[in-house]
């Protein structure tokens, strides 16, 4: 597998208007002779959609939901962070772009982080020309918070529902494009195959989910935005359907998949309260700005939070690390949080939570300046938990929440298919072994508002605008491989339901490959999951029939593909001996349980192709720091 990044040559700062300059161009009159697949309606996908249209190209755009407006960026919370300065504080492309590659403890590319800085006020202003409702300050300027890993205020949001308008923006953009006849929109599909013919990403077939029939789809390049993959550990803060299926094609017909160790645990959601659960709830990091982490001093401390005074409280994050307090990173709030739990102080009936509180903020600025900011949040910590956080701190606890890790692609964004990209959370791209908070949306927004309008048309200059043939060989084949894995599924008739099986992987891959992870937990991980798997063939039940609409079969898809993904992401934690952001090995830590990287031997991304048969190959590539220094990452 070659992995070449093709990082432009030339100053950093000079490095993406030089590419865009070298870069080849499709005339305006040429746009249309070329049709391009856009997988995803999220935020990446929807704004990729819109843009490529904008240009010119005949764009197909695929998602699961019955509209792009119900991809799950719409539950993105806190914000969107950007490099304007509005605060006079200090901030620059460089401080964002040095946050961002300190952040992800120094296991991401310099270019392509900075790249990302650069384009972060574009983004507002083109979401502000779009009418997304941000929040402002009295005299009219967009207002800012902070997040963790920051010293600056530079995260942009529309109260708790950050997502859900910067969504709306691009929903309106793709539907103009959708009037003008550029866009032809398929909800309601889901990628079952992708096409490659002559080593060329050349379409995908679908599965109409409302009907049960596969389509086929041709087309001179691919852009899967497919979202994250932390449903493989069963609980997370994903949207039920985020899954890793459009990935795992991809990754079967040669892509290479990058770092999928890298699972960003998020410090602040609510606690696990029960065995039927099926999803879990973010409290946004934007709390953080205002509420104080603490337990109590004393291990088996039970008594209710307002009877414990305080000199009896442990404000462990302000007390280890004074100039970042509570926002510090969340790989680095979350590992304090387990380890004060493992310590026996964490609260509530379980045991696993810490306490999140704004007593002090309310007493302040007052109840309604604080329930002004964090309405929508409160309110839904109030509906799920049956208490007021205004009257007695939040309970929270860490829980998956994004994923790093992704196709590998280039600077161009192309996978190591020519012709097969990869946007947004689906790439592996910006975040290295931490993402900060507020910096998902910018990645994705930026992905797909400046950077595949201009790489894409690279591409389809060199590839030409050959003729599109669903009839091609290579669409049966891949037509008939869908059908088949359908039919094995349906055919199974066994006795488990498929979401017991996807609670046995998830509670494995929390246990061993989760906050936390050693060998020898990696190794029992290892070793189940392929007997799992088995026993998941064998004795599955999927009822209905495969030409109907069959949520069953849907859901089953994806967790077979999960039952071969954990194995990977489980490879790659065995593989990476060091500590770095998110991946903690307890082998490699310090007394006071601090990440310990060794950049001698893992200062590269861990590129993992697959080979039919045989174990799949780990290939690197190597990461060089010529612009900022990878010291130990501090936040004390
Ligand atoms: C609760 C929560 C709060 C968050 N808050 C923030 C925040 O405040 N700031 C921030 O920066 N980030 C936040 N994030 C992260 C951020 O929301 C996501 O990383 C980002 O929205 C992902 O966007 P995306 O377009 O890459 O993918 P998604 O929004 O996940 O979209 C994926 C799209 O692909 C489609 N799709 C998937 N598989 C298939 C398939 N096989 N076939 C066809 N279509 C398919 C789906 O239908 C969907 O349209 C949050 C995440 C969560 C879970």
């Amino acid at each position: 597998m070659q992995l070449d990044a093709k990082i432009p040559a030339g100053p950093l700062a000079e490095k993406w208007q030089r590419h865009l300059f070298e870069s080849r161009l499709v005339s305006p009159a040429n746009k249309r002779k070329f049709t391009v697949i856009v997988v995803g309606g999220g935020l990446a996908g929807a704004s990729a959609a819109a843009t490529l249209a904008e240009l010119g190209y005949q764009v197909k755009n695929f998602c699961l939901q019955d509209t792009p407006r119900r991809g799950h960026s719409i539950a993105a919370q806190g914000g969107i962070n950007a490099a304007k300065n509005y605060q006079n504080d200090g901030d620059s492309d460089f401080r964002l772009f040095y946050d961002t590659i300190k952040g992800g403890d120094f296991r991401a590319r310099e270019a392509n982080v900075y790249r990302l800085a650069q384009l972060s006020c574009n983004i507002i202003d083109q979401a502000v020309a779009q009418g997304v409702p941000f929040a402002r300050e009295y005299g009219g300027h967009l207002a800012n918070r902070s997040f963790g890993g920051a010293q600056v205020s530079r995260t942009f949001y529309a109260r708790g529902q950050t997502g859900q308008q910067l969504l709306l923006g691009a929903y309106g953009a793709l539907m103009r494009q959708v009037q003008a006849g550029r866009i032809t929109l398929f909800p309601r599909r889901e990628l079952v195959e992708l096409v490659v013919d002559e080593g060329r990403a050349r379409g995908i077939i679908t599965r109409n989910l409302l009907s049960g029939a596969l389509e086929r789809h041709a087309a001179h390049a691919v852009v899967l935005a497919t979202g994250g993959y932390g449903n493989v550990y069963f609980l997370s803060t994903n949207a039920m359907n985020s899954n890793v299926s459009a990935l795992w094609r991809a990754y079967q017909q040669g892509a290479g998949f990058a770092n999928p160790c890298f699972v960003q645990i998020h410090p602040t959601c609510i606690p696990v309260h029960g065995e039927h659960q099926s999803k879990l709830t973010l409290m946004s990091e934007s709390l953080r700005n205002d509420g104080r982490v603490w337990v109590p001093k004393t291990p088996g401390d039970n008594r209710p939070p307002d009877r414990i005074p305080e000199t009896e409280r442990d404000y462990y994050l302000e007390n280890k690390y004074p100039a970042y307090g509570n926002l510090v990173p969340r790989d680095v709030a979350s590992r304090n949080a387990k380890e004060q739990c493992d310590l026996g102080k964490g609260v509530g009936a379980t045991g696993r939570a810490v306490y999140l509180d704004f007593a002090e903020a309310i007493k302040h600025d007052g109840e309604t300046a604080i329930r002004c900011k964090y309405g929508n949040l409160f309110e839904m910590y109030e509906r799920i938990t049956a208490r007021d956080p205004v009257r007695e701190p939040m309970r929270i606890y860490p829980a998956v929440h994004y994923t790093m890790g992704g196709l590998w692609v280039d600077y161009d964004l192309m996978t190591t298919i020519p012709g097969l990209f990869a946007l947004g959370e689906a790439n592996f791209s910006d975040h290295g072994a931490n993402r900060l908070g507020a910096s998902a949306l910018m990645q994705g927004l930026a992905d797909g508002y400046f950077i595949i309008p201009a790489t894409l048309g690279n591409y389809l200059a060199g590839a030409g605008a050959t003729p599109l043939d669903q009839e091609h060989r290579e669409f049966a084949r891949a037509e008939k491989v869908a059908a088949e894995r359908s039919a094995r599924l349906l055919g199974a008739r066994g006795k488990r339901t498929v979401d017991d099986f996807h609670r046995e992987l998830g509670l494995l891959m929390w246990e061993h490959c989760g906050m936390a992870r050693n060998r020898q937990g990696l190794e029992i991980a290892a070793q189940r999951i392929p007997e799992i798997r088995e026993e998941f063939w064998k004795n599955v039940l999927v009822p209905g029939a495969a030409a109907d609409l069959n949520q069953s079969l849907e859901r089953a898809g994806r967790v077979a593909d999960y039952l071969e993904f954990a194995e990977l992401i489980v490879a790659d934690a065995l593989a990476r001996e060091e500590s770095c952001g998110c991946h903690l090995r307890e082998e490699f830590q310090t007394g006071e349980q601090e990440a310990v990287r060794d950049d001698k031997h893992f200062a590269h991304v861990a590129v993992w192709e697959h080979r039919p048969g045989q174990p799949p190959a780990r290939h690197r590539e190597k990461l060089s720091f010529e612009n900022v220094e990878p010291i130990r990452r501090s936040y004390t």
